[in-house]
C-alpha cells in the first residue's frame, strides 16, 4: 500500500474552504490586501460604482438611458426600448450576452468576477474597508469577534452594522431607481412612502435583501448561489486564463532559512496568499470554484517576491497549459466555434433590430360576438385592438381594410390616439355588405394609419351569417 502522505493535498477537494469538519461556516477574516493589483481595482471600482449610481440619472430624450422595468415588462437599453412584444428581441438579446459570457470565461475565467461583479466591488471595495476602517484588519477582527460584549466591541457593531444599514438602503434605492425610473423614486421621497406604500416596500425589501448578503451571506453568494460561479467547471479549461499558482515553479514549497542554498521551490510557504484570500482557499491547491479571481493573492505574493528577493508572478494571470507546458494564448477550436456561434447571434440580433417595427398592433375578436347585422344591410365584427407605440412621436389612428375591397372601419368611442410610447387600448368594428359576403368566413387585412401612413397591418378573419347550399 503507498505511504499516505504527510500533507493530504487533494484534501480540498472534499469540502469548501468555508465548512470546518464539523459542517459549520468557518468565518472568513480575509488581511487587508495591497498591491498593484488591488490599487488598478480601487480605480476601476471607483469608476463602476460612480456609473452604476449616474445611470439612472441619464436620459436620452426625457427618457432614461436604462429602465429594467419587470413589473410592466418595459426595459430600455442604451435609450431603445423593449416592450413585452419585443419579448423575443430580449430573449436573442439574452442569448447573446449568455454566449459572449461563455467565450469570455473560455478565454479570461472569472475576470469579470473579481474586476466589476457588483457583489465583489460593493462586498470588497465598500463593506470590507468600513469594517477595516472600525474594526482593525483581520487578527483584530478575530479578537473582536470572541471578545465579551463589553462597551468597545457594542459600539463598533452598532456603528459598523449602522452603516451598512445605510449602505444597503442606498443600493436598495438604486435598484428601485433602474426598475421604476428616478422620477418615481423621486415622488416617493416628496410625496412620502404613505402615499406609494407599494413601492417602498419593495425599497425596504431589497436594502433588507442586501444588508442580508453583505453583513452575513458574503462570499457563500458567490459560492455556493451565483450561477455563474457554478458553471466555472464546464466553462473554464487548461487554455482559459486565471488567477492560478505556478506549482511548477514553486514546489516543492519550503520556508526560507537564513544562508540557505536553496533546493526547494519558490514558494516560502509564507501563508499570505491564504490570510489575503477573501473565499477562504489555498490557491495553491490549483483552480477552485470558490475563486473569484480578486487578485489578492497575486499581489500578496507578489510583495513577499520582492521581500525574499526571487522573480515576481508566482501567482499570475495564467493559463494551466502555459504553467504546465509553457505554451502562449492560442486560438483553440473551442474559441473559434463560440466566437462563430457569437457574430451569427449578434448579426441575427442587429438585423432584427433594424427591421424593428415602430408601431405594432394585435387584434382579437370580442368574445361572443360572432357578428352583428347593422341597419344597412352591412354586416359588422367587433375586434378589441391593442396598439403599442416604440417611437417618440403621438399620433391619431384611422383604420382601413386593406383586404379584400369593399370593407369599412367603425372605431368604437369615434376617435383613437396614441401618445409617444405607450400602448392604446380600444375597439373597432369591421363592416362588409351582406350582398358582396361569399363566404362565412373570409381572410382579411387590417391596416392602421397616421395621416397616409402605414404604420402597421395584421391578418384576421371576418365572420358573417352561414351560407346554407341547396342543391
Ligand atoms: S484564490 Fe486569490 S484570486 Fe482567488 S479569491 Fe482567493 S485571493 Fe482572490
Ligand atoms: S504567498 Fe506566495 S510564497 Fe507565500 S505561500 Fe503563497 S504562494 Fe507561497
Amino acid at each position: 500500500m503507498p505511504e499516505k502522505p504527510l500533507i493530504d493535498y487533494d484534501a480540498y477537494r472534499d469540502h469548501i474552504g468555508t465548512v470546518d469538519d464539523t459542517g459549520k461556516r468557518r468565518w472568513v477574516y480575509p488581511k487587508k490586501p495591497s498591491g498593484r493589483f488591488h490599487n488598478k481595482r480601487v480605480w476601476v471600482s471607483m469608476a463602476f460604482l460612480t456609473a452604476l449610481f449616474v445611470g439612472p440619472f441619464l436620459k436620452y430624450d426625457d427618457l432614461p438611458l436604462f429602465l429594467f422595468n419587470i413589473l410592466e415588462r418595459k426595459f430600455i437599453i442604451f435609450g431603445v426600448t423593449f416592450w413585452p412584444q419585443d419579448f423575443h428581441l430580449f430573449a436573442l438579446a439574452m442569448v447573446t450576452f449568455m454566449v459572449f459570457i461563455v467565450l469570455f470565461t473560455v478565454v479570461f475565467g472569472r475576470v469579470f468576477c473579481g474586476w466589476v461583479c457588483p457583489q465583489t466591488v460593493f462586498m470588497e471595495m465598500v463593506f470590507r474597508k468600513i469594517e477595516y476602517l472600525i474594526e482593525g484588519d483581520a487578527n483584530k477582527q478575530r479578537k473582536l469577534a470572541k471578545a465579551p460584549w463589553d462597551v468597545d466591541k457594542t459600539l463598533k457593531r452598532i456603528l459598523k452594522y449602522s452603516i451598512f444599514a445605510a449602505i444597503a438602503f442606498l443600493i436598495g434605492n438604486l435598484v428601485m431607481a433602474y426598475m421604476i425610473g428616478i422620477d418615481e423614486l423621486q415622488k416617493i421621497v416628496t410625496e412620502g412612502p404613505g402615499e406609494n406604500m407599494g413601492k417602498f416596500t419593495f425599497v425596504l425589501l431589497f436594502s433588507g435583501i442586501f444588508f442580508f448578503v453583505f453583513s452575513y451571506l458574503r462570499e457563500q453568494a458567490c459560492i455556493a448561489i451565483c450561477p455563474y460561479g457554478r458553471l466555472q467547471g464546464v466553462l473554464l479549461d487548461k487554455d482559459s486564463i486565471v488567477v492560478a499558482y505556478d506549482n511548477v515553479r514553486g514546489e516543492p514549497r519550503a520556508h526560507l532559512r537564513k544562508k540557505e542554498t536553496r533546493e526547494a521551490g519558490d514558494c516560502v510557504d509564507c501563508k499570505l496568499c491564504v490570510q489575503v484570500c477573501p473565499t477562504g482557499i489555498d490557491i495553491r491547491d490549483g483552480t477552485q470554484l470558490e475563486c473569484v479571481n480578486c487578485t489578492a493573492c497575486i499581489d500578496a505574493c507578489d510583495n513577499i517576491m520582492d521581500k525574499v528577493g526571487f522573480d515576481r508572478g508566482l501567482i499570475r494571470y495564467a493559463s494551466r497549459n502555459n504553467i504546465d507546458k509553457g505554451l502562449k494564448f492560442r486560438f483553440t477550436p473551442r474559441i473559434i466555434a463560440y466566437s462563430v456561434v457569437l457574430l451569427g447571434l449578434i448579426s441575427i440580433l442587429g438585423f432584427s433590430l433594424s427591421t424593428r417595427s415602430d408601431v405594432e398592433m394585435t387584434l382579437l375578436r370580442t368574445k361572443g360576438v360572432p357578428y352583428q347585422e347593422v341597419d344597412d344591410g352591412y354586416i359588422a365584427n367587433l375586434f378589441n385592438l391593442q396598439i403599442v407605440n416604440k417611437t417618440r412621436n403621438g399620433y391619431d389612428l384611422s383604420f382601413k381594410v386593406l383586404s379584400p375591397e369593399g370593407g369599412r372601419t367603425r372605431i368604437v368611442g369615434n376617435k383613437l390616439s396614441m401618445q409617444s410610447q405607450g400602448i392604446t387600448k380600444g375597439a373597432i368594428f369591421i363592416e362588409f355588405d351582406k350582398k358582396t359576403l361569399e363566404e362565412t368566413k373570409i381572410p382579411i387585412v387590417l391596416g392602421v394609419f397616421a395621416g397616409d401612413t402605414l404604420l402597421d397591418k395584421v391578418e384576421t378573419t371576418f365572420r358573417g351569417p352561414l351560407k346554407i347550399k341547396y342543391d
